[in-house]
């Protein structure tokens, strides 16, 4: 493969659009951590790479979001067995709540597992 602006052979490829990449098209973006043709390409791909971290550090707080909100419903499920125990001793809504607290434990866990994975 030949560089797109030289007429020498390529030494790889721009990240950003494929083209071909010279020695002295890399050692004219050397600022930038991978290999790209021109300073535009440059930019566009820190840009790419800025956009791709925040939707993920939103989805990672999102699932963290879910997470909390799973752990609060399963507590408070659990307070609604336990009270269902006390004052409205039927198996069906210990059955029903106690289940409840289960699956959104379930969920809570499952979230935070996502969050985790996502924040490495
Ligand atoms: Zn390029
Ligand atoms: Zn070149």
């Amino acid at each position: 493969m030949k560089c797109h602006s030289h007429a020498v052979d390529a030494i790889g490829v721009c990240a950003y659009c494929g083209r071909g990449v010279c020695a002295n098209c890399a050692a004219a973006s050397a600022d930038v951590p991978r290999l790209v043709c021109s300073t535009a390409c440059a930019t566009a791909l820190t840009r790419a790479d800025k956009a791709m971290a925040s939707i993920l550090r939103k989805s990672e707080q999102s699932a963290r979001a879910s997470s909390y909100y799973s752990y609060l419903c399963a507590a408070l499920s659990t307070g609604g067995a336990i009270g269902a125990v006390y004052y409205l001793p039927h198996p069906y809504l210990i059955a029903f709540t106690s289940a409840c607290a289960l699956i959104f434990l379930a969920s809570g866990y499952w979230y935070g597992r996502i969050a985790r994975k996502q924040s490495i």
